[in-house]
């Protein structure tokens, strides 16, 4: 017996089963994995192709996620970027750090890092002096005897035609006459007497100041109204007039300038308060490297600047603004610092909503239909506006505005139930009585472009300057913001409007009585005290 018959023999059929069909059945099966088996390998074979794709597509986006990381992180202190450039954050951050290193710094880590020894601006303190010495060489135009009249001590009369004592002291005063455009200098002949009861040496009288009114003036409208820096209108004197000024005396001059701007500052502000409408815009600022805010109010006859610190608040709006009492209309964008006042006193501004409406073409989708249909109703708007402004018929507008506000509506209340502009569509149908108050009230525009106006100048000053150092410089810049404004509004000539105000100033102070020394010292130990608190 064979070992096949053996194993034939030894295999039990079971009797249902022909092994022919079994042979049969499996071959069939066999065929039908092998066809499967040729699909799943094209299959795994197609994963793998798109595995292989999805990995350099992988690497192509992570190298471009390294790249814009750098961007992000690019700043001032990694690059030639300027500090100006920097995010408002990052600067925050490196003014924290710079504190902290300076309350920890020892005096080794101080001077290794000099970014911690960062001294204040200006002169230091125990730095030599710099008196100002006459300049024999100059030929001033006018020449001025002074003989003293009274003696400071005694009061007693001095007798005009007695001989002179000692040499006369020469004075010379620089000065910038705004009437006849020049320059001039003054000199003053001081003669001296001696005083008969107390025996006194008197010297005739002279100005306080070697710089004359119109020269404050001068530089001040050169920093205000021509944006230039300290130091290069201190070269441009000298060059063109041959007027030598320290950085300090500069300085001094835009504060005397300041000084005199306070007066008219409040009467322009007075005046904004009273009017009707007023127009109002705040941008940002900065100040000592913090941030600030600097709001303009305008009106039909003044407009005015004021810079605070930190964040504007509603209560900064209404300082300015002054009291809304139910027929005043304020027209502003719709920022959150303008939500405290009524609906009814207020208009939005068109050119604001119409830039919004754009912004929703971006979004896409249903969103970007409905801000191309809401912009197309804001030229509508504007197409009615410009016929009112030629033929002045408030009729005709309200008509031509009726659909313009319907279909608006329509579209804003749609939006309000989306799902990708809801918040921006509700917000603007909370203040929707606020945009139409121009169609019903007299000297109100639809948009706040006199506010805008107003303020790019001093938005030019920061882009220019950077920043102000101080809170006299703040005064300053929001004080000859205002003047500015106002000439250009009436027409008048700056350098000498400002003169002219410096003019009264300084005769007001000489008449003020001086402080007695006992008053002096008392102030400064003031000053004193409150430096070391801070
Ligand atoms: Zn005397």
């Amino acid at each position: 017996m064979s070992a096949a018959d053996a194993i034939r023999g030894a295999v039990v059929w079971p009797a249902e089963i022909d092994p022919k069909e079994q042979t049969r059945q499996l071959g069939a099966e066999y065929a039908a994995l092998r066809i499967a088996l040729a699909d799943e390998r094209k299959v795994s074979e197609r994963l793998w192709d798109v595995a292989l794709d999805q990995q350099e597509r992988l690497a192509e986006l992570e190298s471009l996620v390294g790249k814009l990381r750098v961007k992000a992180g690019t700043n001032s202190s990694n690059s030639s970027l300027p500090p100006s450039s920097d995010k408002p954050a990052d600067r925050a951050q490196a003014a924290k750090e710079r504190r902290k290193r300076r309350r920890n710094g020892s005096a080794a880590a101080i001077l290794r890092d000099p970014d911690t020894a960062r001294r204040k601006v200006g002169a230091q303190p125990g730095h030599p002096g710099h008196c100002r010495v006459v300049d024999t060489s100059v030929r001033p135009d006018e020449l001025v005897v002074t003989r003293p009249e009274s003696c400071p001590r005694c009061k007693a009369a001095l007798d005009a035609t007695a001989p002179m004592f000692e040499e006369p002291k020469l004075e010379l005063v620089y000065d910038f006459d705004p009437f006849e455009r020049r320059f001039k200098t003054t000199g003053y002949f001081r003669h001296s007497v001696k005083c008969p009861d107390c025996k006194r040496v008197v010297f005739g009288k002279a100005p306080s100041s070697p710089f004359g009114d119109g020269l404050v003036a001068l530089v001040a409208a050169l920093r205000g109204r021509l944006r230039v820096g300290l130091p290069e209108i201190i070269v441009f004197l000298d060059d063109c007039a041959g007027i030598h000024l320290s950085l300090g005396a500069a300085a001094k001059l835009c504060q005397i300038a300041s000084a005199a701007m306070a007066k008219s500052q409040g009467e322009l502000l007075a005046i904004a308060q009273a009017a009707e409408v007023v127009y109002t815009d705040e941008t940002s600022w900065r100040n000592e490297g913090s941030r600030a805010w600097l709001m303009t109010v305008a009106s039909q006859d003044a407009v005015v600047f004021r810079i605070g610190p930190g964040s504007c608040h509603t209560a900064d709006v209404d300082a300015l603004i002054g009291e809304v009492g139910p027929e005043r209309v304020v027209v502003s964008d719709r920022g959150p610092i303008f939500d405290h006042l009524s609906v009814a006193n207020r208009q939005v501004c068109h050119c604001h909503l119409a830039r919004n409406f754009k912004k929703l073409e971006s979004y896409g989708g249903a969103s970007a239909v409905r801000g191309s249909a809401l912009l197309a109703q804001e030229r509508e708007l504007f197409r009615a506006w410009h016929a009112f402004r030629n033929d002045g018929d408030r009729e005709a507008l309200q008509a031509m505005l009726a659909p313009v506000q319907t279909e608006m509506r329509r579209l804003l209340d749609e939006g309000s139930r989306s799902l990708g502009d809801w918040e921006f569509s509700r917000g603007v149908l909370k203040v929707w009585d606020a945009l139409w108050t121009f169609a019903r009230r007299d000297g109100v525009e639809p948009t706040n472009n006199i506010a805008e106006r107003a303020l790019r100048h001093a938005v030019l000053w920061r882009q220019n300057m950077l920043e102000t150092k101080s809170g006299w410089g703040c005064q300053f810049v929001e004080r000859i913001e205002t003047l500015i404004a106002d000439c250009k509004l009436h027409g008048r000539n700056l350098l000498q409007v400002l003169t002219l105000a410096v003019t009264h100033w300084r005769a007001a102070q000489s008449r003020r009585p001086r402080p007695t020394k006992l008053e002096m010292q008392a102030r400064q130990a003031a000053i004193s005290a409150a430096a070391a608190s801070a």
